[in-house]
C-alpha cells in the first residue's frame, strides 16, 4: 500500500513571528519619484525579503508631518533631511540611520534674464518661500549669514516655478532634481543659487527612525539599513531599469525623461563614487548643528546620545559603574560551567560548548569585551554545581532558581521560560487532563531542581527518577514507564534526534519553568553586572537565539485519505471477484463474513430521514463508547460535538437532501465526554421509487491528525488560528467568496495602548486580555466559513464574506463596540477606560484580489488611520 508521507513542521515558539516576514512601513517625505529609488529597488530585487522584511513604502500624506509619523510609531522608518537635527535638539526621539544624499538638492532658482545670479542680488527682491522655517533651511541660513533680506512670500506650492515664469516673483526655492527640468523643457534659461557654494552644505535625504524602534528592534533596523543601502547601490548602477520600475509600478506623474533628469541630478547629490553610500560624518553633523545654533534656532549643545544608530548600538551595550569596572578589571577571566548534556540548552560537541547558552555566551563576550569568558569543563551537571559551590567557576549561564541553591548562588531575573511537556509512545492519545495519568509511571530526570516543584504540586504522581532525559525516553520506548515529563525544548530535541517515529509529545502542562543565570555567592558585583548584561539583550535577539534552536519537525506518515480510498477500491475489487467466481451460496457466505469484517472495522452508521440512528457498526460503538442499544433509535445529534457550527449541519443536510454525497471533517463527542475527529462520507439512501429514505455514513478516525494539525495552525495562547493558517486559508476563502457571489472582507484589529496595559497590569493580565478578546471574536463569528486569527502580538484578523459593504462596516462597528463592552478595565488608555481596539477593513470583490500582501496592506493602512484618528474606531 502506498502511503504518501507528509511533513508537518511545527514551530513551538512564536508560531506566527517565525512564519511571516516582518512587516514594516517606510514613510517617504514626498511622492513617488526617483528620489526614493533605492527603496523601490531593495523591495523589487528582494533585498528586503532576503533579510525577512516585508516593507510597505508609503508616500507623503501632505496633511501630516512625516517626521512625527515615525516618532509616533505610525511608520517604522522615514526619510527626512538635516531638519532632523532640529527635532533632536528639541528632545524628539529621532535617530539617524544613514544619510543617503551627501548634499542637499535644495537651491534657489531665478530666470537668467533677471540677472540675479548670486544671493547678494536678492535684497528686497520678491521670493516665494516655505511657510515655516523647517523646510529650505540651508537657503535661509545662507541669507541670514550673508545678511540678505528678500521680500518673502510665505506660501509654497507645487507650481511655484510658474510664478517665476510669470514674473510674479524673482526667486523661488527648487529641487535640483525637479524644477530645472520644467524650465529646460519650456526652453527657458535660468540661474541656480546653491547654498552649498556659499558654505551651507547640508545633508539631503536621511534615512531615520525612532528610539523606540531601535530599542525594540535593533536587528531589524540594522537589516533595514543594509538592505536599503544595497537597494541604492543597485538603483544607481541600473538607472534605466529603476526608471522603468518607478514608471510602471509607482507613479506616472513624471515622464521617463523627467525621471532620467532627476536621476542624474540626484547622482550628484549622493556622490556615491567619492563617499561610500550611507556615510555619516560626525564632524559634519556638528557643523550643521552649529549652523542652527548660530541662527538662534537651538540654544543647547548637541547631545549626540542616542542620535546616531551605529553609536546608539554601542551605547546600548551596557553602562558600567566604577565598581563594576573595578570588578571586571580585577577579574579578567570569568569562568562558567554548564550542564554537558542538556541540549538544546547546552552541551559539549567536539570539545566545544554548543546550544542556546553558547549563543548567549557569545553575546556576553561582546558586551564585556575586556574580559575573557571561558568554559570550566565538567563531565556532569552535578560536577558543575559542585564547581560553583567550591568557587571553581564564577557563573552558570542557565539554571532553575531553586530556594536550596540560593545558599550558594545569586540568581538573576529569569530570562528564558520553558514549558513542561509529557512524551509518550506514538499510539497514546493526546493528554489534556493531567490528572488522568497521575497513577501511571512517569519518568523525570533527577538532579534537575524543578523535580521538587512537580513533586510538591502533584504529590500523588508515580515518579520514576532517571539519570537523564535520554534514559527517560528510552524507558518510555521500552514501556518501562508510561511517559517522560520534561522541558519542551529538550524533549523535542531528543525525540527528533533519537526517538523519531517512536515517541511523541502528547501533552503540555500549564506550568512554565523559569530559568535564570546563576553567579557564585562570593561575587555579588558580578551578579549586578550580569543583570545589566541580560537587560541589554533585546527581545529580538533573545527570540532569534531561541528560534534557531527550537524548530522541531514532525513526521506524519499516515495519509488518511489514501487509506480510505484504498479501502473503497479494495471493496469494489473483492465484490467483483466474488461475483464472477462464486456460486450464489458461496457468495452469500463470503458476503456475510465480509460484512462482519466491515462491522468490526469500519466506522459506519445509518439513520432514517429524521436523523434517528437505525444501524451502527461495532467499530463505531468502540470509538464512541456507546453500545448498539444506546445508539439505535436515538438522534444522530447524540454523538455530535456542540462546538461544531449549526451552519455546517445545515449545509450537510442541504447536500444530502439533494441526493448528493457530502464529505468532510466532523468533530464528535464520546460517551465519556472526550472528543474525537472523523473524516465522514455521508450519502443518501433511496427506495425503489428513488425517494430518500435515510442516510448512511462511513468515517475514519482522524483525531491524531487533527491534534497535530491544531498545534501547527492554532495560536498557543489564544487557541484561535495563527498567521500561518491565515496565509494557507486566504485564497481558499477568496474562492469561496467567488462561488457564493459575496464580497470579500478582511479586518485587522489591534488593541489600543496595550503596551501601557502590560506595563501597568503585568504581562500575565495582558495575556488574559488576549485570550478573552480571541474568545469574543470567535464567538461572534456565526458562520462556519468565517475565520478569526491572531496575526501576531496584539493584532487579530477576521476573514468573512458579506452581501454589502454597509453590512461589513456595521458588523465591524459591532465588534468594536462589543470589545469595549467587555468592560476590561484599562485606566491607562487614552481611548477609553476599558480595553478597546482599532479596526481597519478592506472589503472588495473577490475577483479583484491578486495577493495577500495587497489586501493586508490595505486593511493595515486603514488600521493605522484608525489609530491616528484617536483609536477605538473603525476606518473603512
Ligand atoms: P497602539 O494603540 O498604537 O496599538 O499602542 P500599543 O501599546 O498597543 O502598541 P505597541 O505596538 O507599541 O505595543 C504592543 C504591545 O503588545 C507590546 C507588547 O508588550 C504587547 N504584546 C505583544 N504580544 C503580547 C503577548 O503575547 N502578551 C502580552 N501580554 N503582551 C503582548
Ligand atoms: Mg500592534
Ligand atoms: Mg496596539
Amino acid at each position: 500500500m502506498k502511503t504518501i508521507s507528509k511533513t508537518i513542521i511545527i514551530y513551538f515558539f512564536l508560531l506566527s513571528i517565525l512564519n511571516a516576514n516582518d512587516k514594516v512601513i517606510l514613510q517617504l517625505k514626498w511622492f513617488h519619484q526617483f528620489q526614493f529609488a533605492g527603496y523601490y529597488m531593495a523591495k523589487e530585487k528582494g533585498f528586503y525579503q532576503d533579510v525577512g522584511l516585508d516593507v510597505i513604502i508609503r508616500q507623503r500624506e501632505s496633511d501630516k508631518n512625516n517626521i512625527k509619523q515615525v516618532i509616533s510609531g505610525e511608520a517604522n522608518y522615514g526619510i527626512s533631511d538635516s531638519i532632523l537635527m532640529l527635532y533632536k535638539a528639541k528632545g524628539e526621539p529621532v535617530v539617524v540611520i544613514a544619510p543617503i544624499f551627501q548634499h542637499s538638492p535644495s537651491v534657489l532658482m531665478t530666470l537668467k534674464q533677471s540677472g540675479i545670479d548670486t544671493p547678494y542680488k536678492l535684497n528686497n527682491k520678491k521670493m516665494v518661500f516655505y511657510e515655516d522655517d523647517t523646510d529650505g533651511f540651508s537657503i535661509l541660513a545662507m541669507l541670514k549669514k550673508l545678511n540678505i533680506n528678500p521680500i518673502f512670500i510665505r506660501k509654497r506650492g507645487k507650481g511655484d516655478y510658474l510664478k517665476l515664469i510669470n514674473k510674479e516673483v524673482e526667486a523661488s526655492p527648487a529641487y535640483l532634481s525637479n524644477e530645472p527640468y520644467y524650465l529646460k523643457k519650456k526652453g527657458l534659461e535660468f540661474n541656480i543659487i546653491n547654498p552649498a557654494h556659499y558654505g551651507f552644505d547640508l545633508y539631503g535625504d536621511i534615512l531615520f527612525t525612532s528610539e523606540n524602534e531601535i530599542k525594540n528592534y535593533p536587528f531589524r533596523t540594522k537589516k533595514f539599513k543594509e538592505a536599503s543601502l544595497k537597494g541604492w547601490e543597485y538603483a544607481l548602477d541600473n538607472i534605466e531599469e529603476t526608471i522603468e520600475l518607478i514608471y510602471k509600478k509607482y507613479s506616472k506623474n513624471k515622464s521617463k525623461e523627467h525621471l532620467r533628469h532627476e536621476a542624474n541630478a540626484l547622482k550628484d547629490m549622493i556622490v556615491k563614487n567619492s563617499v561610500p553610500l550611507g556615510t555619516l560624518d560626525k564632524g559634519r553633523v556638528q557643523y550643521i548643528y552649529n549652523m542652527y545654533r548660530s541662527l538662534g534656532l537651538i540654544n543647547k549643545d548637541l547631545d549626540f546620545e542616542n542620535f546616531i544608530f551605529d553609536e546608539f548600538q554601542d551605547k546600548h551595550k551596557i553602562i558600567l559603574t566604577k565598581k563594576d569596572k573595578k570588578y571586571l578589571d580585577e577579574n579578567r577571566v570569568l569562568k562558567y560551567c554548564i550542564d554537558p548534556s542538556w541540549m538544546p540548552f547546552e552541551g559539549i560537541n567536539k570539545n566545544k560548548h554548543t546550544g542556546i547558552t553558547a549563543d548567549f555566551i557569545k553575546i556576553f563576550k561582546e558586551k564585556l569585551p575586556n574580559n575573557k569568558i571561558v568554559l570550566h569543563k565538567t563531565n556532569t551537571w552535578t560536577e558543575s554545581l559542585d564547581s560553583i559551590r567550591k568557587k571553581q567557576c564564577d557563573f552558570i549561564p542557565l539554571l532553575y532558581h531553586s530556594k536550596q541553591r540560593e545558599e550558594y548562588i545569586f540568581f538573576t531575573k529569569d530570562y528564558i521560560k520553558a514549558s513542561l511537556v509529557i512524551a509518550t509512545k506514538l499510539n497514546e492519545p493526546f493528554i489534556n487532563d493531567f490528572s488522568k495519568i497521575i497513577k501511571k509511571k512517569i519518568a523525570l530526570s533527577k538532579n534537575y531542581a524543578y523535580i521538587n516543584v512537580i513533586k510538591d504540586k502533584y504529590p500523588n504522581l508515580n515518579i520514576v527518577e532517571v539519570d537523564n532525559i535520554k534514559q527517560g525516553l528510552l524507558k518510555v520506548k521500552n514501556e518501562e514507564v508510561f511517559a517522560f515529563l520534561g522541558l519542551l525544548p529538550s524533549v523535542a530535541y531528543h525525540i527528533q534526534k533519537e526517538f523519531f517515529g517512536e515517541l511523541k509529545i502528547t501533552g503540555k502542562l500549564n506550568e512554565e519553568v523559569p530559568l535564570s543565570l546563576g553567579i557564585n555567592k562570593e561575587s555579588k558585583q558580578l551578579s549586578l553586572i550580569f543583570e545589566k548584561v541580560l537587560n541589554s539583550i533585546s527581545k529580538e535577539e533573545l527570540e532569534q537565539i531561541l528560534n534557531s534552536w527550537l524548530l522541531v519537525k514532525y513526521q506524519d506518515s499516515i495519509d488518511y485519505k489514501t487509506i480510505f480510498l484504498t479501502i473503497v477500491v479494495f471493496t469494489i475489487i473483492i465484490c467483483l471477484i466474488l461475483y464472477k467466481n462464486m456460486t450464489f451460496k458461496k457468495l452469500n457466505k463470503k458476503l456475510n463474513a465480509y460484512l462482519n469484517i466491515i462491522d468490526k472495522n469500519v466506522l459506519t452508521t445509518t439513520t432514517d430521514k429524521m436523523g434517528n440512528i437505525t444501524y451502527v457498526s461495532e467499530a463505531f460503538c468502540n470509538l464512541s463508547q456507546y453500545s448498539k442499544d444506546e445508539l439505535i433509535g436515538k438522534k444522530y445529534s447524540l454523538v455530535k460535538h456542540e462546538g461544531m457550527k449549526e451552519e455546517l449541519f445545515k449545509k450537510i443536510q442541504k447536500t444530502i437532501n439533494s441526493g448528493e454525497i457530502w464529505k468532510g471533517e466532523l468533530k464528535n463527542r464520546k460517551k465519556n465526554g472526550d472528543c474525537y475527529w472523523v473524516f465522514a462520507t455521508i450519502s443518501p439512501l433511496f427506495n425503489s421509487k428513488g425517494e430518500i429514505i435515510g442516510y448512511t455514513s462511513i468515517r475514519e478516525d482522524i483525531t491524531d491528525k487533527k491534534r497535530i494539525e491544531e498545534i501547527s495552525i492554532k495560536d498557543g495562547l489564544t487557541n484561535i488560528y495563527n498567521r500561518r493558517f491565515f496565509n494557507d486559508t486566504f485564497f481558499k476563502f477568496v474562492n469561496s467568496c467567488k462561488r457564493s457571489g459575496e464580497l470579500f472582507a478582511f479586518i485587522i484589529l489591534d488593541i489600543d495602548y496595550f503596551k501601557q496595559y502590560n506595563d501597568n497590569y503585568g504581562h500575565q493580565k495582558g495575556d488574559e486580555v488576549l485570550i478573552n478578546l480571541a474568545k469574543y471574536l470567535d464567538n461572534n463569528l456565526k458562520r462556519s466559513s468565517d475565520y478569526c486569527f491572531r496575526l501576531g502580538g496584539e493584532e487579530f484578523g477576521v476573514l468573512f464574506s458579506t452581501k454589502s459593504k454597509e453590512k461589513a462596516i456595521k458588523f465591524t462597528n459591532k465588534l468594536c463596540k462589543g470589545i469595549e463592552n467587555l468592560a476590561i478595565k484599562h485606566e491607562h488608555s487614552n481611548a477609553s477606560s476599558y480595553i478597546t481596539a482599532s479596526f481597519g477593513i478592506c472589503c472588495v470583490e473577490p475577483s479583484c484580489i491578486n495577493s495577500i500582501n495587497e489586501i493586508y496592506k490595505k486593511a493595515d493602512e486603514k488600521l493605522y488611520e484608525a489609530k491616528a484618528q484617536g483609536r477605538n474606531r473603525v476606518v473603512f
